[in-house]
């Protein structure tokens, strides 16, 4: 039997792993195994596949037996290759433990710099380097993520808040500082350094109860142990939830030589992107900081310098930019950039480490970036030939185009507004909302139906699930490669970081700036494409379309098997919608026309018709219902033209119409001629006990004929009319909340008589249209069979279908569903995505049984789920003919169906 390979080893221009092996070394060690092999220069290392990962998960957190001499084999290698020794007192190799699962979590996860320094390995450093700040910067830096990743979190301790080892040290650590008058961490000296790092281990024994492990092979398995329980942490397993990442694809741990970007002014530390990633522009963007380690640029302690001209802006143009302080290693990283540009593809995001004047790798991968982003570079790319037409189409998610289409601050509003700071633009668009200062008060606060503006110092990976709550985030340091930044630019959300003239005391919960104060739950307008914070609410207004947009989604429809439609009521929404690319009307509400403006006098007249005391009064009051209808159809139908517009009839909650206050009530009763005790007599024999499942639907229509008869007249009417004035229109005639065959051919007779009366009155031998139902039942989806006898086309309700499917009410789901997110019990809201294991099961014996009774059924869906991507997805796969949703998602669907052919191509 041959044994499992968990270990790979990567550096000197070699690797046993390649950029495509992701699943088993996890993105950060296939890439540094690429890169390694392109000839990239890496520090050498290894990677400790996902397998072990899975492993350990299954064996009770143990390791594979062969485990322990694979990695030492491995660690030879590195020594080989580095020239140094893990644990020689002379010259020691020191190495950093590093997480990477398959698909990247920036910052959820953890990393441990510089094992292998003790006080065996400290002097012979110290001689090697002849640099002691350094080494004891080194070490402390080590105590202090040791003690937090591997002693404190991997260990399973909860610290109350700001009582987490870390945090502790920090302000040990800032103590120092200020004492010493010291502006940066750069500017300590090596006495107190070294002093320091004596008092972080008393502090790490007193807070945590150990000895700090003064041995490096101690701190090497501390450290993979660490990395391999980080996969189980809160904020990874919040992380997988919100992105959809399984929890059991396991992460890789990277174990690979240090370099050091803090051995003196000629070192230093950088993260870029291989293109912009907040415009997509075609120019190298990045930051860096001299004199630094690792995280240092990320986490916003110093203003980090520009990569070069083109990463200038108001807060960092005044310091030097790489291509000007070390013009060599710019222009190696700039060949570099080039080289991994053509090997992925991709625009990638990379990190580099500037050793005395030598410039090494860290890591790179796909970079992300806001949608703006996303398009403009796809349509780059496919220009410079990089990519071609499907991969173009890939490359921008359907949730992105959500944020090109999304609000802006109205410049005319921005112009009066009151600015009180400017940061960075990290996020795009623009939110307006109540302030909040933790994440937990953005979460809470949302699911109280406020709009939320998250505000911190510095956003950390503990503050995701607030952040995605909030419809904005403002922090007052950090730049555009910070984590608030990195986060909220994969999101598309609107976000401003580094607006340094806010005085944030998340404590206090307050913002200070030029002498005015600002508290939780004020109102702030934040400009994320400019970086412009407001006071007070401003308007927005929709982003025009350009140009670029229209050309994507051009390449789109023209893969795409599925056609999109949209829900809409109103001939303005339809104009709406068409703009936006719908192919039709896949829903129309006719009740629609009974709320909101104008919706007055049917509004009167439909009250009546439910109030009506016979047959013969409601069929009068019908009558003067029927312009009122027959106009909206019409109109809707004529803006159209010869696209399909699917009507559905009327499905109203009857309860909801009996007026409720007393004067309505008299007026009403006296427009029928009774008392007004008789009209409460009536709405009481209205009154129902659970009106979802009650009198409603096509069930109205089976009761009162005469209700779907009028609404048969109007449909067949207005495009009679219109095809008699050489116009054109295409109606569909939609059945709702049908459960059984039955209840279709009663309709349907009906339909067929007023459309022979239709016929005769105008004078010709038919009004074209379909004639079909709603399926939202799940007795509809089950004996579809039955159902298509009658039906020429089906559309699934899927938000009444996932309701009933599940049990859930609709509209009481707020209640519950937060607990069963939170529990794992569902790993997303089902009224979103289409649940494919039940609702989607239903779906498809829906349509396998319709089309095993007729082949040219016609089947779509009309629910939510219509402009979710995912669902849209499925929909594709169960072989639908087209999907309908809100106008404003009308893109997403279309750029959804057409991933969806992409992907799984379909005739
Ligand atoms: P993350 O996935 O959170 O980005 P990383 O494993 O990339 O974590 O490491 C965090 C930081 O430490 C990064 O800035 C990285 O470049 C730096 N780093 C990691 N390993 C080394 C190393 N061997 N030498 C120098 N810097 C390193
Ligand atoms: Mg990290
Ligand atoms: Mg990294």
């Amino acid at each position: 039997m041959s044994k499992t390979k968990y270990v790979y080893s990567f550096g000197g221009g070699k690797a046993d792993g390649k950029a495509d092996m992701k699943n088993l070394l996890g993105g950060k060690g296939a890439n540094l195994a690429e890169m390694a092999s392109l000839g990239i220069p890496v520090p050498a290392g290894f990677t400790l596949t996902t397998e072990v990962c899975t492993y350990y998960y299954d064996n009770n957190r143990k390791y594979p037996s062969t485990l322990a001499a694979e990695v030492d084999k491995a660690m030879a290698k590195v020594e080989k290759t580095m020239r140094t020794k893990f644990g020689d007192p002379k010259d020691p190799l020191l190495v950093s433990v590093r997480s990477g699962a398959r698909s990247s979590m920036p910052g959820m996860m953890e990393t441990v710099l510089n094992c292998g320094l003790c006080s065996a390995t400290i002097p012979g450093l110290i001689k090697k380097t002849g640099n002691p700040r350094f080494v004891y910067d080194a070490y402390r830096r080590l105590i202090m993520m040791y003690s937090d990743v591997v002693m404190e979190k991997a260990a399973g301790i909860e610290p109350a808040e700001g009582q987490g080892i870390r945090q502790q040290l920090d302000r040990i650590l800032e103590k120092v500082k200020e004492k010493g008058g010291y502006a940066s961490d750069a500017e300590i000296p090596a006495e107190k350094l070294e002093k320091l790092c004596d008092r972080f281990k008393a502090k790490v024994k007193q807070v945590l109860g150990k000895d700090f492990p003064d041995d490096p092979k101690k701190q090497l398995w501390g450290g993979i142990g660490a990395v391999f329980s980080s996969w189980n942490g809160r904020r990874a397993v919040s992380y997988r939830r919100i992105e959809g990442i399984p929890d059991d694809w396991g992460t890789a741990v990277n174990v690979q030589a240090m370099v050091f970007g803090n051995m003196g002014d000629d070192s230093a530390t950088g993260v870029a992107f291989t293109r912009n990633p907040a415009t997509g522009e075609n120019k190298f963007y990045g930051e860096w900081l001299v004199n630094a380690q690792g995280e240092d640029v990320v986490a916003g302690i110093r203003t980090p310098n520009p990569l070069n001209e083109d990463t200038k802006n108001e807060q960092n143009e005044h310091l030097p930019s790489l291509e000007v302080a070390m013009p060599e290693v710019y222009k190696e990283l700039f060949a570099i950039r080039n080289q991994l540009e053509k090997r992925y593809t991709d625009m990638q995001d990379i990190e580099f480490t500037i050793q005395n004047g030598r410039l090494w790798m860290l890591q790179t991968r796909v970079g992300k970036r806001t949608g703006t982003a996303a398009l403009n570079m796809a349509m780059d790319m496919l220009k410079e030939k990089l990519i071609d037409k499907p991969t173009a189409v890939l490359r921008v998610k359907p949730e992105q185009l959500d944020e090109l289409l999304h609000p802006i601050v109205d410049p005319k509003a921005e112009a009066k507004a009151d600015l009180i700071a400017k940061g960075l633009p990290a996020g795009p668009g623009g939110a307006a909302g109540q302030i909040v200062f933790s994440a937990d008060a953005a979460v809470k606060w949302t699911r109280q139906g406020k709009t939320v503006l998250l505000v911190r110092e510095e956003t950390n990976p503990e503050d995701v699930e607030g952040m995605r709550a909030a419809v904005g985030i403002l922090t007052g340091r950090g730049g555009m490669t910070s984590h608030a930044a990195l986060v909220a630019r994969g999101w598309g959300k609107c976000c401003i970081v580094g607006a340094g003239a806010l005085d944030i005391d998340v404590v206090g919960k307050t913002i200070k700036v030029d002498g005015r104060t600002f508290k939780e739950g004020d109102v702030l307008t934040l400009n994320g494409t400019r970086g412009l914070v407001y006071v007070g609410q401003l308007d927005m207004i929709d982003a025009t379309e350009n140009p670029r947009f229209v050309d994507f989604m051009k390449l789109a429809d023209r893969i795409r098997a599925m056609k999109v439609r949209t829900n809409a009521e109103t001939p303005e929404d339809a104009r709406t919608a068409i703009d936006f690319g719908a192919e039709g009307i896949g829903l129309f509400r006719t009740e629609h026309m009974f709320y909101g403006k104008g919706s007055e006098q049917p509004l009167f007249i439909l009250r009546k018709m439910i109030m009506a005391g016979s047959e013969s009064e409601r069929r009068k009051i019908l009558k003067e219902l029927y312009p009122f209808v027959k106009r909206d159809m019409k109109e809707t139908l004529e803006v159209m033209g010869s696209r399909p517009v699917t009507f559905r009839l009327l499905d109203p909650p009857l309860h909801e119409f009996v007026p409720q206050n007393e004067t309505e009530r008299k007026e009403l009763a006296k427009a029928l001629g009774v008392s007004v005790e008789e009209l409460d007599r009536r709405a009481d024999e209205l009154h129902e006990l659970n009106p979802m499942m009650g009198h409603r639907g096509v069930r109205l229509g089976i009761t009162f004929p005469e209700i779907s008869e009028m609404q048969f007249r109007a449909i067949l009417e207005s495009a009679a009319e219109i095809r008699k004035d050489g116009g054109k229109c295409f109606p569909e005639i939609m059945v709702p909340v049908t459960c059984a065959k039955e209840e279709l051919d009663v309709q349907l007779a009906s339909a067929r008589r007023i459309h022979a009366e239709v016929c005769k009155k105008y004078g010709v031998k038919k009004v074209e249209h379909l004639y079909g139902t709603m399926i939202e039942i799940p007795r509809a989806a089950l004996t579809a069979g039955e159902i298509a006898k009658t039906c020429e086309f089906f559309s699934f309700g899927t938000n009444d279908l996932t309701q009933m499917t599940f049990g859930f009410s609709r509209d009481d789901i707020g209640g519950f569903l937060p607990d069963y997110l939170d529990k794992k019990i569902l790993a997303v809201d089902p009224f979103q995505v289409l649940d494919r294991d039940s609702v989607g099961e239903l779906v498809k014996t829906g349509i396998d049984r319709g089309r095993a009774t007729r082949p040219d059924l016609k089947v779509g869906i009309c629910g939510e789920h219509g402009g979710e991507p995912n669902s849209v997805e499925f929909c594709h796969l169960v072989g639908m003919n087209y999907v309908s949703c809100s106008p404003f998602r009308v893109p997403i669907a279309r750029l959804a169906a057409a991933q969806a052919q992409i992907n799984h191509p379909r005739k």
